[in-house]
């Protein structure tokens, strides 16, 4: 043994790597983590990425934290840039989940391990966990909302009035876009098979649906256009929308076609994040709804995993079959997602999310 041992400390030192304390992570001198976050477009990005920073800083390591700006080059770059810097772990909020492979082979090349954090990177082998939420539940809650707001009941032919849906999804780029998707759909079409509702547009295939960097601007233009389209003289009840900065867009373009007065109400329409400027939408009575995650808890998971990665331990995971990357089935813990409207902000507060005073 001691031999092998021998050897394996002479092979590491010949590929310039120390062998210290003799793990197969522990091959940077610094103390470093690094961490990839996608944008500072949406609040959520900025505090994951600060908390994840707080907390491993906690645990006695230092941290760097990059935003990508949403441009895929951008991220690529930095995660170069943190691979020649010898970090000793990577936790990657991808931009483009397709896109990471060429760099992160350089990763394991350098026996950096790499933590997917909330969006799960594809056809890479090199992804040692994923810290997610539940996503396909975030998608069912959007989508049972809207049938429980709508009083739809249950699925049933001549289901009495029918209603009207739009529906959105997330950036095609984005892993999770097509989990909110399915979760939704599984809930929505029972009642597009029943008739009880109708997509006016007929845009009802997520790839018809999809917003690049889930981009409010984007998600405003098409529901002009889906407006003035198919809704001369008719109401649209209800928006699917998968994250609160499309909501937003969705809602500007909702009023602009006159919809917001006590006449036309706003449809309802549903979001994600529970980023602040929804939340007091909510508080006013214009967004409907929203899923929190909290993403001190996705951060304190995350940091949990790097830590346990480092000390040659086993992370806590309970899923270790839905994730497959094309690659392997990564293991990953979600969280729960929670659906908040105006009955429940309240809850916000209680945790600790936000202040009482933030939300008037
Ligand atoms: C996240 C959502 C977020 C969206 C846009 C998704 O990957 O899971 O929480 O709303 O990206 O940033």
């Amino acid at each position: 043994a001691a031999t092998v041992a021998a050897l394996l400390t002479a092979s590491l030192a010949a590929c310039g790597q120390e062998a210290k304390g003799g793990s197969r992570y522990q091959n940077d001198d610094g103390n470093t983590i690094g961490l990839a976050m996608p944008t500072k477009s949406s609040e959520r990005w900025i505090a994951d990425g600060q908390n994840m920073a707080k907390q491993f800083q906690k645990e006695g390591y230092e941290t760097d934290l990059q935003f990508g700006d949403d441009k895929v080059e951008n991220q690529i770059a930095q995660l170069e840039n943190m691979i020649t810097k010898g970090h000793r772990l990577l936790v990657i909020g991808a931009i483009d989940g397709s896109a990471l492979t060429q760099v992160l082979e350089r990763a394991a090349d350098a026996n950096i391990p790499v933590i997917s954090y909330d969006r799960l990177i594809l056809g890479t082998e090199h992804v040692d966990y994923y810290a997610s939420f539940d996503n396909e539940r975030v998608g069912e809650l959007q989508g049972q909302y809207i049938v429980d707001k709508l009083k739809l009941g249950e699925p049933r032919e001549n289901g009495g009035k029918k209603r009207t849906i739009e529906l959105f999804a997330g950036s095609p780029d984005d892993n999770n876009t097509r989990y909110f998707w399915k979760g939704a759909m599984k809930v929505l079409r029972p009642y597009f098979k029943t008739g009880q509702l109708v997509v006016r547009s007929k845009q009802d295939k997520m790839n018809q649906a999809t917003t690049l960097r889930w981009d409010g601007g984007t998600a405003q233009k098409r529901m002009d256009d889906l407006i003035s389209a198919n809704y001369g003289s008719q109401r649209v009840d209800a928006v699917l929308s998968p994250y609160d900065g499309m909501s937003i867009g969705i809602i500007s373009a909702l009023k602009s076609a006159g919809y917001g007065t006590k006449s036309e109400p706003l449809p309802v329409v549903t979001g994600q994040d529970a980023e602040l400027a929804s939340v007091k939408s909510i508080v006013r009575g214009q967004q409907t709804q929203t899923v929190f995650k909290d993403t001190r808890k996705l951060a304190s998971q995350a940091v949990a995993m790097g830590d346990a990665v480092l000390n040659d331990k086993k992370p806590e995971v309970n899923n270790t079959t839905d994730y497959d990357n094309g690659k392997r089935v990564v293991p990953a813990y979600l969280l729960k997602p929670v659906s908040v409207d105006k009955s429940n902000t309240q809850l916000l507060v209680d945790e600790g999310y936000f202040k009482a005073g933030q939300l008037k």
